[in-house]
């Protein structure tokens, strides 16, 4: 039942007697049909998730411009929301262009033994002002573990999610609020699960949770400073490193993200 596209080209030709007829070539142009409005889709996506951010810096700029009898307070109050949008437009330039190398393939990875626990143990050492701050509980389980790995991907990875699962989970008004992250090996893979009892995700949004720009709730992930690219680079990134990632979630209960990675070298820079 699937729409196809055709280009179609008329050709005149005169058969040896004389007659007259039409050739019609049609090619299936389908393919380049679809990764055009998949272009177009992006680009405008781009164009409006930027936008976004640019419409309130010149909202609160022009605000602060006009008016200069303005309260400290409230002065300071704008310049912050100025401050803070500026870097999630940068933030979001970023992934834009880090997600751009993945994918094309032009991101040069290092690979050698990485030990996941040093990994993880890492990124909570990153991520443990904004747990205090959020008053969320992160805890680890680590099974020693190495694979063949570029460790500094890794730890974007893993930060990307465990970042997320404590915004999210920062939001729920009741009820404990824990993330735990759990290496353990199964066979000849290395799994990695972040589990968090944040709010849980929609069935079905979750086949589009690793699409560009995809948010559930696109207010609460702006004010979560999100680019909606996380996920995307999170994908990128385990797939390049020849594994897999999977997500369940409930709504109400929370969501655990788990990364299957392969132990031994099956990729190569
Ligand atoms: P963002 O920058 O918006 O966080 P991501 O690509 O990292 O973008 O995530 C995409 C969307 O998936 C988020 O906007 C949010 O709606 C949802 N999401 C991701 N992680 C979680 C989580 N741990 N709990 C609930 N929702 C989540």
């Amino acid at each position: 039942d699937e729409k196809r596209y055709y280009s179609c080209n008329m050709i005149p030709v005169i058969l040896p007697r004389g007659e007259r007829r039409v050739v019609i070539m049609m090619r299936d142009v389908t393919k380049e049909h679809e990764l055009n409005e998949l272009r177009k889709q992006f680009v405008s996506n781009v164009s409006h998730e930027l936008r976004t951010p640019l419409t309130s810096i010149h909202g609160y700029a022009e605000t602060l411009l006009s008016d200069p009898e303005m309260d400290a307070e409230t002065r300071k109050r704008f310049l912050t929301i100025i401050e803070n949008e500026s870097a999630r437009m940068s933030r979001m330039i970023n992934d834009l262009l880090d997600l751009e190398r993945l994918e094309s393939g032009e991101a040069r990875f290092e690979f050698k033994e990485t030990d996941l626990c040093v990994v993880v143990n890492y990124v909570l050492s990153i991520v443990e002002p904004l747990a205090n701050e959020h008053g969320v509980q992160v805890e680890i389980q680590c099974e020693p573990v190495s694979i063949w790995a570029d460790q500094d991907r890794m730890v974007q990875m893993i930060l990307n999610l465990v970042d997320n699962a404590i915004k999210y989970t920062s939001l729920k008004e009741i009820g404990d609020k824990r993330v735990k992250v759990r290496v353990t090996r199964e066979g000849k893979h290395a799994i990695v699960a972040v589990s968090d009892t944040g709010p849980g995700i929609p069935k079905e949004a979750l086949p589009r949770l690793f699409d560009r720009f995809y948010r559930v709730d696109k207010g609460r992930s702006r004010k979560m400073g999100g680019s909606g690219l996380g996920l995307s680079i999170v994908k990128s990134i385990v797939e390049r490193h020849g594994g897999e990632i999977s997500v369940n979630s409930e709504v109400g209960v929370g969501t655990t993200f788990i990364v299957k990675l392969p132990i031994e070298r099956e990729v190569e820079a």
